[in-house]
């Protein structure tokens, strides 16, 4: 891993631009962190120098769902985010959620302070926690702590610090207070998703009529497509109003799975999400999860009873996995990594290739794989053989 270099403080990154929905010719001139102007006939007389060259200039990633990697775990330790924010980078990610699984309550103030302390830190840009749990339900609880969902404490949420320290929560629409909470949760700002959730079709929608406008993880701890019943799966698969979160790690969901969602949700309304437990960036071995064990193979973490324990794909890898077998273009796959998560969170500063938005840019190379990441306007990773000095 290369350390964060300094770059100079106006250049120009020119490749096939991701802009909008599609990929088109062209540069972009960062000064000063953003992007200043956007080039559609660049050529090396009419672009700021220095010039970066890439097959593929996106937005930088964003991950909605990162429970750890590179053998850290999110909880209360302000240096395990830290660390994924220096390594993340080397995935194309520049901006992501630390997500808690379902954790004792004394542990989520604790969390919060952490977040606080931590946010400033150099690489990616942690936005704000995701919280997902405490309050699911135990049906489909997945990796998460029975007892600790049985017990959670809804005064979790009265003790929130300001400064966006909490962006997403995944809950469950038909346990008790969920209506209400979701509305809370709306005023703060702070979206909802649904997911861990065994709900009726009418129950997830009356979720999303209180404001939650995303599925978490579709079709994986959640109650699945039938046709007299259509589930959470279904329900979250034909309202438009919903965005799906993904993990296309080639185990969570079967190819044809993803290629219906994309199908349903076009690729404005899917997130892939990496879902990333400590293991990832590492190896197979023994690790941790919410307080239980985890075994990891070459492909998988499982917790004892089976239950898939998050992934270990990276974001670079899920957009790979998305265009392989999920028959969508490159710019399709790209834009569920970059502008459809910023949507869900509200922001337009990142997400988009934008004059005046953030200098948060990922060069790929013709086979979607990382050769550099910028964020705002510095070079923290670089796989490439000339950096502008
Ligand atoms: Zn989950």
């Amino acid at each position: 891993m290369h350390d964060t270099e300094q770059a100079p403080q106006r250049f120009s990154v020119r490749g096939r631009l991701l802009l909008g929905s599609d990929l088109t010719h062209g540069a972009v001139v960062v000064e000063d962190g953003r992007v200043v102007a956007i080039v559609r006939e660049a050529s090396d007389g009419n672009l700021a120098v220095p010039i970066l060259d890439a097959a593929i200039v996106a937005p930088g990633f964003i991950d909605l769902q990162v429970n750890g990697g590179f053998g850290v775990e999110v909880a209360d330790d302000p240096e395990a985010i830290r660390a994924l924010a220096r390594r993340l980078p080397e995935t194309g990610v520049t901006a992501f959620l630390p997500t808690l699984v379902t954790a004792p309550t004394a542990l989520y103030p604790r969390a919060y302070d952490a977040f606080a302390e931590a946010k400033g830190a150099p690489g990616a840009r942690p936005l704000g926690l995701h919280l997902e749990g405490p309050f699911l339900s135990p049906r489909r609880k997945g990796a998460h702590r029975a007892d600790l969902i049985k017990a959670a404490d809804p005064r979790i949420l009265d003790c929130l610090p300001g400064g966006d320290v909490v962006r997403l929560m995944t809950l469950a629409p038909e346990r008790p207070g969920a209506i209400d909470r979701i509305r809370a949760l709306r005023r703060q700002g702070i979206a909802v998703s649904l997911g861990h959730s065994d709900a009726s079709f009418a129950a997830f929608e009356r979720g999303v009529d209180a404001g939650a406008a995303m599925a978490t993880h579709l079709y994986n701890a959640m109650s699945p497509f039938a046709h007299r019943a259509p589930g959470v799966a279904g329900a979250a698969l034909v309202d438009d109003r919903v965005t799906v979160g993904l993990i296309v790690d080639g185990i969570h969901s079967h190819p044809a799975s993803v290629a219906l969602a994309v199908r349903a949700k076009g690729a404005e309304r899917v997130v892939l999400v990496t879902d990333m437990m400590s293991a990832a960036g590492m190896g197979p071995g023994e690790y941790r999860l919410g307080g239980q064990a985890v075994t990891v193979d070459d492909v998988a973490a499982r917790v004892a009873d089976g239950s898939l324990a998050g992934s270990i794909v990276t974001m670079d890898q899920a957009i790979r996995n998305t265009v392989a077998g999920g028959g969508v273009t490159w710019a399709q796959a790209l834009r569920m990594a970059t502008a459809t998560p910023a949507g869900i969170l509200g922001l337009d500063r990142v997400g988009h290739v934008r004059v005046g938005g953030d200098a948060d840019l990922v060069l790929l190379d013709e086979g979607l794989r990382v050769r550099a990441t910028i964020i705002a306007g510095r070079i923290v990773y670089s796989q490439l053989d000339t950096t502008p000095s």
